[in-house]
């Protein structure tokens, strides 16, 4: 395969790779907008550029796409796609209607090395990084699969893997999604979900095109971080929470911080109490996460009542915080559930050939 895959070029990338092939610079913007704003893949289709440069295009590059290997559709309307990449490995993406708006969740990594104790996408390890292409491939699947082309949509990097371990893929697509020619994503509209990479954050503070941000804190002392989430090992909570510190979020936004509840072992009042203490002087605010239960998970999901009262404790000390309602449980598109066919049901050799490239 010699090709390019036009799908991984931003706009600047396309205009230079017109320019040395000798046509102008301007047929990258008409490019820009047939793939990324109206999906089509097929340079034939692209009516208003010249008979001979389609031949010249098609001859030079190849527009990758993403393939949808199988689509589910939960009760509650949440859709999970399994898609096949180009060399065959499989990632998950998800659409969760009116949460209030429609959401797109999209993974960043095949699998994750984080690793994460009740994370079911941890237990596959990371497999490899995804490209721009690849990640803003997710976007173009889900808007032509769904009709949505016309439609507004927010973005969260919730689905497989660490974003900030993939930082300049994530940021490539982030600015993809951003141009104007393509869907013209506002980055108000994206939240990137993070663990906590430190030096990726003090990297992503200084972005211009600057995301909503998430942080997976599910704990409130470093031992009890250090537990569940390894990366805290080397990267401390206390850290972590300065970074937040210094994090320039915008006049009326806030740090969304996400908290997985697990029965008896970070879902006490004591630890509901630990958590306001820990966001002070942090424009924060809590989402907790019931456990979503799944087998090989070594923890239980609190019963409602105790998800209720530690929201209100939080909330009674002035700290805005939501339940996460799981979406898509019975498809298993819930947080922490992605995990592909792979990993999930084949035997050793299966999972081997499913990693060799497909011919
Ligand atoms: N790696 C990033 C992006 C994944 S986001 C991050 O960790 O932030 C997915 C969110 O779901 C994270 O907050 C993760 O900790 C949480 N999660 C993982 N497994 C879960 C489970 N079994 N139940 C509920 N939430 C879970």
């Amino acid at each position: 395969m010699y090709s390019h895959d036009l799908a991984e070029l931003d706009l600047a990338e396309l205009e230079q790779s017109l320019e040395s092939m000798g046509h102008p610079r301007f047929h990258a913007r008409q490019l820009y907008q047939w793939v990324h704003k109206r999906a089509v893949t097929d340079f034939a289709e692209m009516t208003d550029l010249g008979r001979e440069l389609r031949a010249s295009l098609a001859g030079a590059f190849r527009i990758v796409t993403p393939e949808v290997v199988r689509k589910e559709i939960s009760s509650d309307g949440t859709t999970k796609f399994l898609l096949r990449l180009e060399d065959g490995h499989l990632i998950e993406s998800v659409f969760i209607p009116d949460t209030p708006a429609n959401t797109f969740c999209l993974s960043t990594q095949v699998g994750c090395a984080m690793k994460c104790g009740f994370c079911l996408t941890g237990k596959m390890g990371i497999i490899r990084n995804l490209t721009a292409g690849e990640i803003v491939g997710q976007v173009r699947v889900l808007t032509r699969e769904l009709s949505m082309l016309q439609s507004r949509f927010n973005i969260v990097l919730m689905g497989m893997g660490e974003p900030l371990h993939n930082y300049d893929a994530v940021m490539k697509a982030l600015r993809m999604l951003n141009d104007e020619h393509g869907l013209a994503v506002n980055p108000r509209r994206v939240t990137l979900s993070t663990v906590g990479v430190l030096p990726a954050l003090e990297r992503l503070a200084t972005e211009p095109l600057m995301p909503n941000l998430a942080i997976s804190l599910h704990a409130t002392t470093e031992d009890q971080r250090d537990a569940l989430v390894p990366i805290n090992r080397k990267y401390g909570l206390k850290e972590l929470l300065d970074a937040c510190r210094r994090f320039p979020v915008k006049r009326r936004e806030r740090i969304t911080f996400e908290y997985v509840m697990l029965k008896d072992v970070n879902d006490t009042d004591e630890d509901a109490r630990g958590l306001v203490r820990l966001l002070n002087g942090i424009k924060a605010k809590v989402n907790l996460l019931p456990l979503n239960e799944a087998a090989g998970i070594p923890y239980e999901r609190p019963s409602d009542a105790r998800v209720n009262r530690f929201a209100k404790i939080v909330a009674d000390r002035g700290v805005t915080v939501s339940v996460r309602k799981s979406r898509g449980r019975d498809i298993r598109a819930a947080c922490g559930q992605l995990i592909t066919e792979s990993a999930r049901q084949k035997t050793p050799a299966q999972q081997l050939a499913a990693m060799l490239p497909i011919s």
